[in-house]
């Protein structure tokens, strides 16, 4: 993303008053010269985000917000520098105010400036959806605002928490996880990319669906499904192009799907045969290995529920199990417990490298 489209020709053709004083928007229909946005659509005021004390005019997309460039410039490298180089230069004028122009989407600066002057940052009894901190990530990635940018990872990282523990009940992740993906990709950030791609095992075609044209989609609109619940800034408005993975991430989850199937089937074809279950158990006539053995192929290997795209799920499947099995001895037990655990830890951070997080 560009940061200021100021001078660009385009902004100059649209803000040049014309020479003959028609009004932009009055040129023919289906003349090449015609601007496709109308004058009046590049002033649309912001309901909530003008404030009639600000001495500046911001215009994302098509909407302009008059707000304090003391408070932009507090919190914001981008908006101290970008202060700093207009000053003293002539530039347009709204209501009074300079009038600056932005690359970027309004339902991300709309979450910036909920954060800054509503009421994102004191929720009580409500959480933000994720769209609003999905929104909220982007805007204080591109225009740096650092202190917002961390309250929104935290607040990613409080709705989906990081330890291994929890992977398995966040249910919630599947409708997000490409979103969460593409996101984190645009922010820079990799901290919860793991467990995104992890969810996407879990999702019919790896929760991909054909797009007819991308180009099309980028006008409209999906409506999230009623799962998405909590405080939203705005209405939810996700694109298409929210969901669509780039090629190397497409080709990472297609090879964590094939990891994850090579590694539960190395694990489930023969039963496990660690040292102690062979042990003399303090000179009781019982042999661990040979239960376990019987009881692996027909409950682990021939199992018809096993979700063999989720081994963290199968893992613990398989800890349910050692559980029935008739002649394993409660010391074997826990001594299998703890391998079980350390394999689906050793998995889980084997994934980095298959990622390459
Ligand atoms: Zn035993």
């Amino acid at each position: 993303m560009s940061n200021v489209d100021m001078k660009s020709s385009t902004a100059l053709e649209w803000h040049e008053e014309p020479r003959n004083n028609s009004s932009i928007h009055e040129m023919p229909e289906g003349s090449p010269e015609a601007p496709i946005i109308s004058r009046r659509d590049l002033h649309s005021r912001h309901p909530k985000f003008w404030f009639d004390d600000g001495g500046i005019v911001i215009r994302v997309e098509h909407i302009i917000f008059r707000l304090h460039a003391s408070t932009l410039r507090s919190k914001s490298e981008f908006f101290n520098d970008l202060f700093a180089q207009r000053e003293g230069v002539d530039m347009e004028k709204v209501d009074g105010c300079p009038l600056f122009d932005l690359d970027g989407k309004s339902r991300d600066f709309t979450a910036l400036l909920d954060a800054l002057y509503g009421d994102l940052t004191i929720l009580v009894g409500s959480v933000p959806s994720f769209f609003t901190l999905a929104c909220l990530l982007r805007a204080s990635h591109h225009w740096k605002f650092p202190g917002l940018r961390a309250w929104a990872l935290d607040a990613l990282h409080k709705r989906w928490p990081p330890s291994l523990r929890s992977v398995d009940e966040q249910k919630d992740l599947d409708i997000h996880a490409l979103k969460l993906i593409v996101l984190l990709r645009e922010c820079g950030e990799k901290s919860l990319l793991k467990r995104a791609f992890y969810r996407l095992l879990r999702l019919k075609n790896l929760g991909m669906t054909f797009e007819p044209d991308i180009t099309v989609g980028k006008r409209a609109t999906v409506v999230t499904p009623p799962a998405e619940d909590g405080y939203s800034h705005e209405p939810i408005r996700w694109l298409p192009t929210d969901s669509k993975l780039g090629h190397n991430d497409t080709l990472r989850a297609i090879m964590l799907q094939a990891h994850a199937v090579d590694a539960w089937m190395a694990f489930v074809c023969k039963p496990p045969s660690y040292s102690f279950l062979s042990d003399l158990h303090q000179g009781k006539k019982v042999n661990c290995q040979q239960a376990l053995s019987t009881a692996w192929s027909k409950r682990v290997t021939e199992a018809q529920n096993m979700r063999w795209l989720d081994p963290l799920g199968c893992w613990l499947a398989v800890a349910g199990i050692l559980l029935k099995i008739e002649g394993l001895c409660d010391n074997c037990i826990v001594k299998c417990y703890e391998h079980l655990r350390n394999d689906r830890k050793s998995f889980w951070d084997g994934l980095d490298k298959i990622l390459e997080i």
